[in-house]
């Protein structure tokens, strides 16, 4: 694609021109495609920076999900097919979706869970954690999922953050072919946490866990006495759906708290735009629900499309290496949604494992969570999507509710540029602006900001106002603040740099860390890399870079050459590193991410103990272990 020109088509621009002009006729027309039991009176109030959409709709995110696809074709079709490592496989069809939801929220009810409720949902990748999700929100109550790799402290943290009553857990996970004691973890955390009253628990094996008599109820005990239908209740626009800790990769996680009917209304549009989703679509994200992306294009997206969803419990090379692609021709997956650090594993394992499978059931794919590299991009579009495939890249935040800057295949494709997220979806106000608040000329590095309320923006951070305040509006007056640093082109694409905190300062240059991380991984050797600075007297900072090789390669000081010339190349001289190592791991958060601090600790020689304060507790002993691992690693 060198050398060819790439501008947004006419239609694009008008109708982005149209929805930022009209934002609120343009929202209520996104808004009547959901099912609503009582219309809004207002779109927006909007209270800078609090929002409330679609103000005095009344309305039950269980029953747009299910309830409303029971009156047509879609009842019997597969709701949901789920697999995990061992190969065991499940399906729910619509109306089986209902049943086990109804049960479940009859049996919530029943144990005391009222409408405004917090349930903390500790659970690995099985079907129940859907079930417990909507059945929560049927009877108007708030799911909070915590993810289940997390510890007892992190559970526990999270658990007294909201005072939750009831926990759903279950005996056992499963992740490559260890059973991972999520009882014995959540006992633990119940020490701490004098809320919870009840734990509702799941028994999946045979193997014995601790029972509290009084405490733990055992989910298939409740279920026999269950009811087969709950009403579902009606809950105001603004009513929390669900509140939701960020990954942490960059302090202290925060609990997002997103609306009932701005959220949906917003995930409902969008997958329309930009997966083309529809009730014919087999939908499959590989995240896990316990992030945001799995919360939105798992389980709410999906579902009120009337799409089938595909959740595979396991590791993606476990136990073999083409287990995800052998799920994607077994089911007949037509949307594939991962990640860029996943791509990249699978890069480094070469492509022998993706041709033992034929993948041509694929019609979109897409990424999100980090910048994707245009390597990363071409290997993708090449030898997953056998070249037929556009490709997605979707920035977002835990905090957006949704996708934000993506290309929308499914309203109008524009031009692709691979390593670019394209352009703000309609009625997103995204802009790149320097530390003044000022749009900068195209080409020019800034921050990203959105300037516009939309319908899947957060309420809050839950019960903290002035840290939402602080944390996102007080940067730039009026603007909302990403915290990603990125830049836009003469023709109006986003590029996404990396996150603002982590901008190297180079001898009076800023680049952001994706810059030369995309540098290093366009060698052919290179499969993934972090790079962090390290103070310097002259220059500011120096450039030190963490590389892992393709399988194949063996570390060698040509290959550093190499790297020094590629990045020379394409970004400068003034980038050249200081110091390059070959590691074969890189520290990463639970949901995937490079975590370039506990990198900037190591090669500032700063202890661990430093970075801890600022850390997710639940990963400190993972990161510790990291830590010492790199040490021992770097030759
Ligand atoms: P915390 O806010 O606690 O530090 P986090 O930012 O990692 O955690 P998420 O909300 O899961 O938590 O991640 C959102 C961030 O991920 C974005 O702000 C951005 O830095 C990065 N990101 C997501 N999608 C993309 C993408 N397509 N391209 C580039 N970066 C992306
Ligand atoms: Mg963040």
């Amino acid at each position: 694609m060198e050398g060819k020109k790439f501008y947004p088509t006419k239609r694009y621009l008008e109708f982005q021109k149209n929805a930022i002009a009209n934002l609120e006729s343009f929202w209520e027309k996104e808004a009547e495609k959901i099912p609503w039991f009582k219309r809004w009176e207002k779109v927006l109030v909007w209270d800078e920076p609090f929002a409330k959409w679609f103000v005095g709709g009344m309305l039950n995110a269980s029953y747009g999900c299910i309830d409303a696809h029971l009156h047509s074709w879609r009842k019997n079709k597969v709701a949901i097919y789920w697999e995990d490592e061992q190969g065991n496989t499940k399906s729910f069809s619509y109306v089986q979706l209902h049943r086990e939801v109804n049960k479940l929220a009859s049996v919530l009810k029943k144990i005391g869970v009222e409408k405004g409720d917090i349930v903390v949902l500790y659970l690995p990748m099985i079907p129940e954690l859907v079930f417990s999700m909507l059945a929560t929100v049927r009877i108007g109550a708030i799911h909070t999922v915590v993810f289940s790799g997390f510890s007892s402290q992190a559970l526990a943290d999270r658990i007294n953050d909201t005072r939750a009553k009831v926990l759903i857990t279950a005996d056992f996970g499963i992740r490559r072919g260890k059973f991972v004691p999520l009882k014995d973890i959540v006992d633990n955390a119940l020490k701490l946490t004098p809320s919870i009253k009840k734990v509702v628990l799941i028994k999946r094996t045979e193997k014995e866990v601790k029972i509290e008599e009084g405490r733990d109820l055992l989910y298939h005990e409740l279920l026999k006495n269950a009811e087969n239908y709950v009403e579902p209740e009606p809950v105001e626009s603004t009513h929390p759906l669900y509140i939701l800790y960020t990954s942490g990769t960059t302090g202290k996680p925060k609990g997002i708290v997103h609306s009932t009917g701005g959220y949906l209304v917003y995930n409902y549009a969008t997958y329309k735009w930009v997966f083309d989703i529809s009730d014919e679509s087999i939908y499959w994200c590989t995240a896990d629900v316990g992030w945001v992306t799995g919360h939105s294009a798992i389980v709410y997206a999906p579902l009120l499309h009337g799409a089938t969803i595909v959740i595979y419990e396991g590791a993606p090379d476990f136990p073999y290496l083409d287990k995800w692609w052998e799920i994607i021709e077994k089911y007949g997956v037509t949307i594939f949604y991962t990640s860029p650090t996943a791509l990249r594993m699978f890069i480094r394992y070469g492509e022998e494992w993706i041709k033992k499978h034929d993948l041509s059931s694929l019609k979109i794919l897409g990424t999100v969570g980090e910048p994707i590299n245009p390597e990363v991009w071409e290997w993708y579009y090449k030898n997953i999507g056998n070249e037929r495939c556009p490709i997605v890249d979707t920035w977002w935040q835990t905090e957006t509710g949704g996708m934000m800057i993506s290309p929308s295949p499914g309203l109008e494709l524009v031009p692709l540029k691979p390593g670019s997220a394209t352009l703000p979806l309609p009625g997103i106000d995204a802009e790149v602006v320097d530390d003044t608040g000022n749009p900068v000329p195209p080409g020019t590095k800034g921050y990203l900001v959105i300037k516009k309320p939309w319908p899947g923006m957060l309420m809050g951070i839950y019960e903290d106002p002035d840290r939402y305040k602080e944390t996102y509006w007080s940067k730039f007056k009026g603007m909302y603040y990403t915290a990603d640093y990125a830049m836009k082109d003469e023709e109006g694409y986003f590029w996404l740099l990396g996150r603002a905190d982590e901008i190297l300062k180079v001898a009076g240059h800023r680049i952001g860390t994706a810059e030369i991380e995309g540098a290093v991984v366009a060698t052919p050797f290179a499969a993934e890399a972090a790079v962090v600075g390290m103070a310097d007297p002259i220059k500011g900072e120096a450039i030190v870079i963490f590389v892992i090789l393709k399988q194949g390669y063996n570390p060698d000081d040509s290959l550093k050459k190499k790297i020094i010339d590629s990045i020379r190349t394409q970004i400068g001289p003034f980038a050249t590193p200081q110091e390059i190592y070959f590691v074969e791991k890189l520290p990463k958060t639970r949901s995937g991410k490079i975590m370039r601090r506990i990198l900037k600790a190591i090669v500032q020689d700063k202890p661990i103990g430093d970075v801890t304060t600022l850390e997710d507790e639940a990963s400190v002993e993972e990161i510790k272990t990291a830590y010492e691992e790199f040490k021992k690693m770097i030759r």
